[in-house]
């Protein structure tokens, strides 16, 4: 059997996978099978941040490879504490628990909002609104807060406590405030598996009003959006929000798995010991990798990152077959003529991977991916997006 066979026989088919094997990368190009390049336009859905394999990222991993793998949480390691100091100082938030994934993150931050409204305003304050059309993660919590029905079908009843609100509708979200008990709001401030849709920045302030003068907590899902995805370290940057819970995971590790939870003031000491945890979660490893990547997402990266994001947005704005570009920084969607599926196709035969959100194309490139591979994919993209 070869790899897709075996693969197709005792892998469960839960993912539709592109009819491509992947054995190397290194920057923003990887090599399939057969020896075929590819630009990178996807990092493993924004995971990749810094492209495959790169030197700093691997030496900071393999230093620590050497050292000790593994502890568990019942004992104190450096990269971990020096993970959370490098996030509370770059965002202002105070404390950070860590998971292994975006959804673990999630989970972290609706047990934080419930926790606190249960102990400040009672046990019915447990409701946590989320936006149509988001995505929140798989896991059953995740799952209920995730606002799209496809999602949902097949696995209810769904945990109660989740309400959803149209994205940029105010009113619908202060009626909900007005008829419910609400513990927190949830929002993604670039909707990314919804079609990458950013929100308003009238919005989201109005949000942060709500929020501040009904004691309501505002979590902001960074999962896909965080660590200079969008140009900022985190996309809330981009909106001047001051949200009391953060949760990242992707770009993070640098494509090995952690998520974090950070915690702002109002809810710094709502987890004590015993409340929450994870064996993996904060892995000495993948935490070495996070703080070197979190090193390189500085000011010139991210300047570079909006400087890429211009490049892009006049490349295909007006462009033939595409009839419009949504997004902020590195992650933008493409609304073409042509069925996304069918451009996706394409840009692979021509040697550039992108990705799909909904109906739009979705690009996801490396943050550090250099200009002339980013002019190829682009003139790759503008190609099949013209049905050439
Ligand atoms: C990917 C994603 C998640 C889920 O992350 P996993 O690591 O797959 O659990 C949650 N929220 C958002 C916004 C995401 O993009």
């Amino acid at each position: 059997m070869n790899i897709k066979e075996k693969d197709s026989q005792y892998v469960a088919h839960t993912y539709a996978r592109f009819p491509l094997e992947i054995v190397k990368g290194e920057g923003s190009l990887l090599w399939d099978d057969e020896g075929k390049e590819y630009i990178d336009m996807g990092s493993g859905i924004a995971v990749s941040a810094l492209g495959s394999c790169d030197a700093g990222w691997i030496a900071a991993v393999e230093q620590q490879l050497h050292r000790v793998q593994h502890t568990s949480n019942l004992f104190y390691t450096a990269p971990q504490a020096e993970l959370a100091e490098q996030l509370c100082k770059r965002t202002g938030m105070k404390k950070v628990f860590f998971g292994n994934s975006g959804a673990e993150a999630n989970e972290c931050a609706i047990k934080v909002a419930r926790k606190y409204a249960a102990e400040k305003k009672g046990a019915d304050y447990y409701t946590i609104i989320t936006l149509e059309n988001s995505f929140h993660g798989r896991t059953l919590a995740t799952l209920a807060a995730t606002g799209q029905e496809v999602f949902h079908r097949d696995f209810l009843p769904l945990m109660p406590g989740f309400s959803y609100a149209p994205a940029n509708d105010l009113e619908a979200v202060k009626t909900l405030c007005k008829e419910q008990k609400i513990a927190a709001i949830m929002i993604e401030t670039v909707q990314g598996e919804g079609g990458v849709l950013p929100l308003t920045a009238e919005f989201c302030q109005g949000l942060q009003r709500i929020a501040k003068e009904q004691d309501i907590l505002l979590i902001v899902d960074e999962v896909q959006t965080g660590n200079g995805r969008t140009g900022m370290l985190y996309g809330y940057m981009n909106f001047g929000l001051n949200p009391d819970l953060v949760t990242t995971a992707k770009g993070l590790g640098g494509g090995l798995p952690i998520g974090a939870c950070l915690l702002g003031e109002r809810v710094e000491e709502v987890l004590t010991p015993g409340s929450h945890g994870s064996t993996f979660g904060g892995n000495p490893i993948a935490a070495a990798g996070a703080v070197h990547i979190l090193s390189r997402i500085d000011d010139q990266m991210l300047s570079e990152v909006k400087e890429k994001s211009a490049y892009l947005m006049e490349r295909f704005k007006d462009a033939e077959g595409i009839r419009s570009v949504s997004g902020m920084g590195l992650m933008l969607g493409l609304e073409t003529e042509r069925p996304a599926g069918e451009i996706v196709d394409r840009c692979r035969e021509l040697g550039v991977l992108v990705l799909k959100a909904k109906e739009k194309v979705r690009l996801l490139p490396p943050l550090n991916i250099p200009m002339d591979l980013l002019e190829k994919a682009a003139d790759a993209i503008l190609q099949a997006a013209k049905g050439e």
